[in-house]
């Protein structure tokens, strides 16, 4: 709460902030969010909105949850910090808890971001590889379209260029294929041979690079920030195989994808494979305090606990696994459990892509797709020709949802020429009410 006009805080955030993705920031009024409860959130101007993104894809519980500030305050009391070269009862019941999700063994590694836990699964692949006595393994496939983070490693996997050129030279060794898009995949192919044949492209790059210099390959269960795009289960599963057969590892960004937002716990459980390194963030906690998880297999994990100097990780963070963030990750995933969000997801995904599918109809409406609460609605100018739809007809799309209280995001990538992928990703706690409301 603040006793300051409206117009005063406008003025003051143009005066003092550099906001994210902005420009123009001194002749923009952004929203200034001052209360939100369940899905809905209040604005400085007292105007109500639903947050179909659920901020960045990430408040999967919805806002004011009190029991999480509740948790956040009794573990800032009673211990509230030590670093991860020790450890705390928080951290140790989380990494449990995650285990128990993931039905297996892995180490958990506690950073604060889902950049900083994807340069971590790019440090500890590389290190395993060298200790393994592998050291030629050094690059990393990703896919187009992919977002993985905005650090310098994480931006190099990212598969969107508009995000990019300006910062190049980034960390050197990612290359990119491009994913399966079942809606744009050629006409007369089934969409499950379309999606071995995307797999096999990643064999082929394998190959052409020489296998013994590919570290592992990364990617999203669905990705989400390019556009929504949904693979089919045996895409996941060849792109595991061929990972195997050439002693590539697997690391699955669950960023987006994890607790619950696909209508399984993990994306990645959709299809039958077991990840190398798992990265989450988001959802963990649902954006209530930063917190991000690096989940390394055991056998992997063993490799680096060697008597040899230096085979250790080095690799510190200072907030990573802090306390109270934990603290709300346990009483956030308990929130999860409790009220059966997942399946929620599942179930009421559905019934949001089925009141969003009467769209199709539309003539500038291509495709409706989801995976439990993670939609796109892709745009298009002509429907059988497919041309993206233009940047002035998907903005002014959601304009006209701001104007009439509904917040929706934009995916894709301008350079490619897909921007043009509406995308709605609300909290798994949303009321039946407020999804007839978005549709
Ligand atoms: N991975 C994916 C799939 C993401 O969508 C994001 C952020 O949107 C990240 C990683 C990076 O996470 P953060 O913004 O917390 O660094």
């Amino acid at each position: 709460t603040s006793n300051e006009t409206p117009q005063a805080l406008v003025e003051k955030d143009q005066k003092n902030i550099w906001h994210h993705m902005s420009k123009d920031d001194a002749n923009r009024e952004p929203m200034i969010a001052t209360e939100a409860k369940g899905s809905w959130i209040t604005d400085h101007n007292g105007n109500s909105y639903l947050d179909g993104m659920s901020g960045l894809w990430c408040v999967n519980v919805g806002y004011g949850r009190e029991e999480l500030a509740q948790a956040a305050y009794d573990q800032l009391k009673e211990m509230s910090y030590t670093s991860m070269s020790q450890s705390h009862l928080p951290a140790i019941k989380l990494a449990e808890k995650l285990n128990d999700m993931l039905n297996d063994e892995y180490m958990i590694f506690y950073s604060n971001s889902g950049s900083d836990a994807n340069e971590v699964a790019f440090k500890v692949a590389r290190q395993y590889h060298q200790q393994n006595g592998e050291s030629l393994r050094y690059k990393f496939i990703s896919r187009y379209r992919a977002y993985h983070g905005g650090s310098l490693g994480a931006l190099a996997a990212t598969g969107q260029s508009i995000r990019k050129y300006k910062y190049e030279p980034l960390t050197s060794g990612f290359l990119h294929v491009a994913p399966p898009d079942n809606y744009r995949r050629p006409e007369g192919q089934s969409i499950e041979e379309y999606n071995l044949q995307r797999a096999e492209e990643i064999e082929e790059k394998i190959i052409w690079e020489q296998k013994e210099t590919i570290a592992a390959v990364i990617m999203e269960p669905v990705i989400t920030g390019g556009g929504v795009l949904i693979p089919h289960p045996v895409y996941v599963e060849k792109v595991e195989e061929i990972c195997k057969r050439h002693g590539v590892l697997l690391i699955i960004d669950e960023v987006i994808c994890g607790f619950g937002r696909t209508g399984r716990t993990f994306g990645h459980m959709h299809s039958d494979i077991k990840p190398d390194i798992i990265t989450m963030a988001k959802g963990l906690t649902s954006a209530y305090l930063p917190l991000s998880v690096t989940a390394v297999r055991k056998d992997i994990y063993e490799t680096f606990n060697n008597t040899e100097e230096n085979s250790h990780f080095r690799h510190v963070n200072t907030f990573g696994g802090n306390p109270a963030a934990c603290a709300v990750a346990l009483k956030n995933i308990d929130i999860m459990e409790r009220e059966n969000l997942t399946n929620r997801a599942a179930v009421l995904g559905e019934k949001l892509r089925d009141g969003l599918k009467e769209l199709e109809n539309h003539p500038y409406v291509g495709d409706v797709r989801n995976q439990g609460f993670v939609m796109g609605i892709e745009m298009v100018e002509d429907k059988t020709t497919k041309e993206p739809a233009t940047d002035q007809r998907v903005g002014k799309i959601i304009a006209d949802c701001k104007n009439n209280g509904l917040i929706i995001g934009k995916n894709g990538d301008t350079v490619a020429g897909y921007n043009n992928i509406l995308t709605l990703c609300p909290p798994l706690s949303s009321t039946d009410d407020d999804l007839d409301f978005i549709v």
